[in-house]
């Protein structure tokens, strides 16, 4: 069996004293192909210190998350756009729009958004998108990106059916994590309306671990448990989940 975690942060510190063991465990567990999202300038050289630490594991992203959008996002546009050119990633991301901490660079976030996209089109990419409390400026930008070269996942999706569909129709997977397996998390009661073909598997670590480790900190190797929680949805054997979520996630990586 092979998993695929299509969204970890690696590079978080909270995975600084044990990240070898930590990566072992995934390993183990069948977790074999990680892919890193990108948040701002800051982290670029850990991403590809990882990299050539686990070359058969670890796959990049690059783009600017958007509540990493400040004053200085034309400056942190400029080096995704950079890298982009310099080097193989697999999709531009984390990107997208984020309204819950603060709205004071809405229409920056926009802006970075929109350009984005338009790199990942330019470099024939897939895009990772985060949305948090930005359903409607998330379509927004979506719609008017909409095209047969518009493609990626909507990662961590948390939204109604409705919405579910919506992202799909653009052209998204959804990436499915911890929440899942959330009492209150909703989308379990959903999820089986929709196609398999249309979900990814991701972790968010070292963020949303799923139950029973709720609220301490996620790692790869957790992603079997968001498995067999969707092999109770889709009533399928845990083995065609990994098998069906891996060919979906290299659909969208390529890899
Ligand atoms: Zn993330």
């Amino acid at each position: 069996m092979i998993f695929t975690d299509t969204h970890t942060h690696l590079y978080s510190s909270q995975f600084q004293e044990d990240r070898n063991e930590m990566m072992q465990r995934s390993i183990n567990a069948g977790v074999s192909r990680l892919f890193v999202p990108s948040i701002d300038s800051s982290y670029t050289q850990k991403m590809y210190d990882l990299e050539s630490q686990f070359p058969d594991t670890v796959f990049l992203m690059m783009g600017l998350h958007p509540t990493y959008v400040k004053e200085n996002y034309l400056n942190e546009l400029a080096h995704v756009e950079t890298e982009l050119e310099k080097r193989k990633f697999y999709a531009v991301g984390e990107i997208g729009m984020d309204l819950y901490w603060d709205k004071t660079f809405l229409k920056e976030q926009q802006h970075a958004f929109q350009y984005q996209i338009q790199l990942a089109k330019k470099y024939k990419l897939g895009i990772n998108i985060h949305c948090r409390d930005a359903f409607n400026e998330t379509f927004e930008v979506l719609e008017s990106e909409k095209a047969t070269d518009l493609f990626g996942i909507f990662h961590c999706f948390t939204g109604d059916l409705e919405q579910a569909q919506r992202a799909i129709s653009l052209g998204m997977k959804l990436g499915i994590g911890g929440v899942a397996t959330f009492k209150n998390g909703k989308i379990d009661q959903f999820l089986n309306e929709i196609d398999l073909q249309h979900i990814v598997l991701e972790t968010d670590s070292p963020y949303l671990a799923p139950l029973p480790h709720r609220g301490k900190r996620n790692e790869s190797s957790y992603i079997t448990l968001v498995a067999q929680k969707l092999s109770e949805i889709y009533n399928l054997p845990i083995e065609e989940i990994a098998r069906i979520t891996t060919e979906n996630s290299i659909s969208v990586f390529g890899i």
